[in-house]
């Protein structure tokens, strides 16, 4: 069975989907590897280094897509890769196929088998395979990065005989894993942070992390769903939520946002009045920009000062940070495939939740009943 790991070709993507690390084993497991020529040169690593840890180099993405059986990733294919993939072919990548159901439909026409690895369950055996979890840890730490970087004030305080200066507060929203993630890299600049989300649950692991946690009574009981995700506010608490996060963040230096619903459009957390209220020179890193901003004025991609608030919108963070990115996402798809690929045949079990769960497309069908909800929405809207 050939596994092909093609180059990347969205733009600013770094990452490659495996590293010469995790194809050594993949090698010895007995699936031979296929990396396009200069696949890994965004992370760092050349051919030779795949070579060496027995990978074939093919020269370009044609005679890859020729001859994979299987095809990893790290970006979503691009038309052009969907028409490339020969029909029957695996494809593991980050789908984010509840966002992109018409991709899936074009997936499942072309009957591939496609696995989304934004689709691995949060159960204790997938935890190796939680891609969500390994790239948004470093967007939360490089999301803090940022902010310090274009804060005019010091993170830390200081005591100097020109005077003192008080540490930089920093409220992140949204703790999850990049909201964790941030919470615990503030601290080591010396800022002093606060953290909030709209599960209570979290509040223990905020205040385990050294920061405090910010609580707003918002009348809602049932902020989470069975799988340990938020679920949607009513327009009311919501509303509520905005009014009640207006008056704290005028009192922070920095916001970090990062609430997202699945399979909805992020959670308008920061309103343009509330920005209005912040002091100029406050940063706001938007980590939801590309699901439509937790901050009312993102853009996604793009840095924009807004009543003299400086806005970022990064959509791909961890693509800024591909040798690390790279090194745990191999590891996730490694470790996907393991569970794939029984002695070097695909052994489909759609009885098991990793399957169920990150498959998106096999025998010509969308097999998720979540992405064929989504695009039955679309169709109808
Ligand atoms: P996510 O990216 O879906 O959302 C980020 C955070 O935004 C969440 O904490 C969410 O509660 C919060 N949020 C949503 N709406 C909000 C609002 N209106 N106001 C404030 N905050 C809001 O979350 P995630 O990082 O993918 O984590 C989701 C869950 O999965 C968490 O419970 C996490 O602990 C859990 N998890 C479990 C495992 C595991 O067991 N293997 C691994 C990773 C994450």
């Amino acid at each position: 069975m050939k596994v092909g790991v093609p180059r990347e070709t969205a733009s600013g993507e770094q990452r490659v989907a495996l590293t010469p690390d995790a194809v050594a084993p993949l090698v010895k497991s007995g699936l031979e590897v296929l990396v396009e020529a200069g696949a890994g040169e965004g992370a760092f690593h050349a051919d030779a280094a795949f070579e060496k840890a027995g990978a074939r180099i093919v020269p370009d993405a044609a005679r890859l897509y020729e001859q994979a059986d299987v095809v990893v990733k790290v970006q979503k294919p691009a038309a052009d890769e969907v028409d490339r993939l020969r029909e029957g072919t695996v494809l593991v990548s980050l789908l984010q196929a509840l966002a992109n159901p018409d991709l899936a439909e074009r997936l499942a026409a072309r009957r591939i088998t496609s696995f989304g690895m934004e689709g691995i369950p949060r159960i204790s055996r997938a935890q190796k395979m939680d891609a969500l979890s390994s790239q948004a840890n470093i967007a939360g730490y490089k999301a803090v990065l940022i902010a310090a970087e274009t804060l005019a004030k010091f993170f830390p305080m200081l005591m100097t005989a020109a005077g003192t200066v008080f540490a930089a507060r920093v409220l992140v929203i949204g703790a999850g894993v990049a909201g964790l993630q941030a919470i615990a890299t503030a601290p080591r600049l010396g800022a002093q942070v606060w953290g909030y989300d709209v599960r209570p649950a979290v509040k223990e692991q905020v205040e385990s992390l050294g920061a405090k946690f910010l609580e707003f009574d918002l009348g809602v009981t049932d902020a989470e769903d069975k799988g340990g995700y938020a679920k949607a506010l009513s327009a009311d608490a919501s509303r509520r939520q905005q009014e009640m996060l207006a008056e704290k963040t005028k009192e922070f230096d920095v916001v970090v946002t990062t609430a997202l619903v699945p399979g909805r459009a992020a959670p308008r957390l920061v309103t343009k009045e509330t920005v209005a209220g912040m002091r100029p020179g406050s940063v706001i890193v938007d980590l939801a920009a590309e699901a439509g901003g937790n901050c009312e004025l993102t853009e996604p991609d793009k840095t924009i000062v807004a009543h003299g608030v400086i806005i970022h919108g990064p959509t791909n963070l961890p693509a800024t940070v591909p040798v690390h990115a790279s090194q745990l996402y191999a590891r996730n798809v490694s470790e996907l495939l393991r569970e794939l690929v029984k002695d070097g045949a695909l052994k489909l079990d759609f009885a098991d939740e990793i399957v169920k769960g990150a498959c998106v497309t096999h025998a010509g069908e969308i097999v998720s009943d979540a992405v064929k909800a989504a695009l039955a929405a679309r169709k109808s809207a």
